[in-house]
């Protein structure tokens, strides 16, 4: 089925980079990716949005945060609201990043109460899913994306969904060198675009960009990107330097 997803590719810098050297990097790489096809999304740390959404202004760059609160605000010492998120300049948040799961033992509830509040206050979730080594091993992964989609999302309509990114992020792949196949992706991506189809409709699924994550390189961009079911890419270790992450961009699908 012909379809018109755009192609969106989000660098995740995870706990890296000074204001300093975040702003260095949007003023290096904006030049480089500025003829690009794809859509260009930088999760940078909280302390840098501010500054590099400013740099950002004048070019195809996104700026946007790695993780939120649920509650609007409140006494909770150390977290961040969407709402400040958003005047800092952010217009995006990843949400459900397995290191958030994992580390920080978020569930996939918590993670729901967080896609409705970044939804209210009108920041674009990526929301991440994927399967550990163990579960893969089992044989439980189609049942562990299922919940993780069906629960991290619940209560919302497909049409309080529409700017939302899904993000099939193994957990095996994350940060590896061990990149899931592009074939393997590709049937991850499928089934979690039918999962998508069941509880939302399918023209819903057909328009949700569902962008692959997990040791992603310049040298196995392109391959992930020609799959059908693989509209974007989520880097993590890759996205740290200029010239890989410029290179990934620019290795956009065909
Ligand atoms: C990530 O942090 O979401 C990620 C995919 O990391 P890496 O590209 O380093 O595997």
């Amino acid at each position: 089925m012909s379809h018109s997803r755009p192609t969106v590719i989000t660098g995740n810098w995870k706990m890296y980079k000074t204001i300093d050297e975040a702003v260095r990097f949007v003023k290096e790489l904006a030049p480089l990716v500025q003829e690009s096809t794809a859509q260009v999304y930088l999760a940078v740390p909280f302390t840098a949005i501010h500054a590099t959404a400013e740099v950002a202004k004048s070019t195809k760059i996104v700026i946007g945060a790695q993780n939120m609160n649920d509650a609007s605000e409140g006494a909770f010492t150390g977290e961040i609201a969407a709402r400040m998120l958003k005047e800092a300049g952010a217009k995006f948040v990843i949400l459900g990043h397995s290191e958030r799961r994992k580390i920080f033992h978020e569930t996939n509830s918590f993670i729901n109460k967080k896609v409705k509040r970044a939804l209210i206050e009108g920041l674009q979730p990526i929301l991440c899913v994927g399967e550990t080594k163990e579960e893969r091993e089992q044989n439980k992964t189609a049942e562990v994306l299922e919940s993780q989609i069906s629960q991290s999302l619940a209560d919302l309509s497909a049409e309080q969904l529409a700017s939302l990114i899904l993000a099939y992020e193994p957990v095996w792949a994350i940060g590896t060198d061990l990149a899931a196949t592009p074939e393997m992706a590709q049937k991850e991506h499928e089934f979690c675009r039918s999962i998508v189809a069941k509880n939302w409709g399918s023209d819903f699924a057909e328009h949700l960009v569902i962008q692959y994550g997990g040791s992603v390189k310049p040298d196995n961009a392109k391959a992930l990107l020609e799959q059908p079911d693989i509209d974007g890419l989520l880097v993590g270790g890759a996205s740290l330097s200029v010239d890989s992450f410029s290179k990934i961009v620019n290795s956009q699908k065909i």
